[in-house]
This record gives C-alpha cells, structure tokens and sequence, in this order.
C-alpha cells in the first residue's frame, strides 16, 4: 500500500515535470519566434533605409537646358487644342510639314486656324521653322492631334521643309536635334526606342526624308545620342518631378 502510494507520487511527479517541460519549451518558443521577427524586421528596416537613400540620389544624365523657343498657345478648340489630358510622354514623334517653303509661324497659323475653319483635326505640340526656330503650340501636359493612336502617351515635332524632298535643312535640322535631346530628358526617355517617326505608328510617308533614307533616320537618333552625351548632366533623377526645375508655366 505504502509502496503504491510513494509510486504513485512518483509518477505526478514526472507528469508535472513533463508539463513544465512543455511549458517551458512552448514559452522558449514563443520567445525565440518573437526575436527572429524582430530580428527579421530590423533588418528589413535597414535595407528599405538603404533602398530609400539610393533611389533619392540616383543619378540620371541628361540635358538641362531648354532649347530657346516661343511659347504660343493655340486657343482652345475642338479642332487643334482639344485640352485632352496628356498624363504620360512615352514617346517623341517626328513629322514633316508635307508644306514645302512655308514657315514655322505660318504652320501654327494654320492650326489656329481649324478652330474657324474645322477643316480637320489636326496640330502639334512644337513646330520648328527654316531658321530653326521652335514655336510650341500645344502644353506639353495636353494632347495634340497628329500621331493617330499615340496621341494620348507622345509628344510631337513638326519639321518645316524648303523643297520636295522633305529634307530637313540644317537648321531645322539642329533644332530638332535639340529639343529631342532636351525632351528625352525632360521626360525620362530613351533616344534610342523613343524618338519615333509618324511612320513607325501608321505607315505614313512622314517625314518624308527620313522614310525614304531610313540610314538618314539612323544618324539623326545617333545625333541626338551624341549631343546628350556632349551637353549633359548629372542630375537627381527626380529633378523635374519633385519640383520645377527646367519647366515652363505654360508650356511645361
Ligand atoms: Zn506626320
């Protein structure tokens, strides 16, 4: 009887201690669960604080300066400045005229124009002249109605011409060649896939020139490469977006 009894407290006497075993073992295990999240945390803070301090001085190259131009806005319309919303630039897109002889100022003319007439729809963002001289029609943050269905993500240059041949001349050329570099920059671009001819969107025979020497259309994307490479910068790759810097009130 006595023997039973001292057995019997034996074995409470494991049962009690595998429960503290249990015990302890789920309290060690709550305890070293709780260290590595926190541990797992702290690290992730660490390195999202690195991430944050690289994104905010990552650097890009680009060209600062806004080629000098006239800022004449074309009066609200249906026809040329529909006031559509343009919320993100993907792409640059080249025209011709199709005018020979006329002027930068005489093309805008004629976009203004359209709002009596209704003619079309039709007109560009910028349009550079024989001097090389670039009238900008149309806001940058607006879309304009010459790239068909890439309206709504591009920008466009129109390109006055002196004969049939659509070729640029220098001037125009070298304009052209500038406001590319700069709006590749101001909009985070890439000359080598952004610039684009209206023809790569339509097929259309626009700018003329340059569907017709698609080697000429080549070195003109390779100017516009090596004038970045010549006149750029280094900047915060913020530099327009957290702020001002480099944009104009009306044109953007
Ligand atoms: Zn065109």
């Amino acid at each position: 009887m006595e023997k039973s009894l001292e057995s019997l407290m034996k074995m409470s006497k494991k049962r009690n201690y595998r429960a503290l075993r249990i015990k302890r073992a789920i309290r060690n295990g709550i305890l070293y669960g709780l260290a590595l999240v926190g541990f797992i945390s702290i690290i992730f803070y660490i390195f999202s604080g690195i991430k944050k301090v690289k994104e905010k001085n990552e650097q890009i190259f680009i060209v600062t300066t806004r080629p000098e131009m006239t800022v004449d806005l074309l009066t609200p319309n249906e026809f040329s400045r529909p006031q559509l919303a343009l919320e993100k630039v993907n792409a640059i897109v080249v025209h011709y005229t199709a005018n020979p002889g006329t002027t930068a100022a005489q093309n805008r003319s004629y976009f203004e124009g359209l709002k009596d007439t209704g003619l079309t729809h039709a007109s560009s963002h910028f349009i550079i002249g024989l001097d090389g001289e670039i009238i900008q029609c149309i806001p940058t943050s607006e879309q304009c109605y010459a790239s068909n269905d890439r309206n709504a993500d591009s920008v466009s240059i129109e390109c006055c011409i002196p004969d049939d041949t659509g070729k640029f001349n220098d001037s125009t050329y070298q304009s052209c060649v500038y406001l590319c570099a700069w709006l590749c920059g101001r909009f985070n671009l890439d000359p080598s896939v952004d610039i684009i001819r209206h023809y790569d969107i339509t097929g259309k025979d626009c700018p003329k020139y340059f569907v017709e020497h698609p080697a000429a259309w080549t070195k003109f994307v390779e100017d516009v490469k090596t004038y970045i490479k010549n006149n750029g910068q280094y900047v915060n790759k913020n530099y327009y977006s957290s702020g001002t810097s480099g944009t104009d009130s009306t044109g953007n």
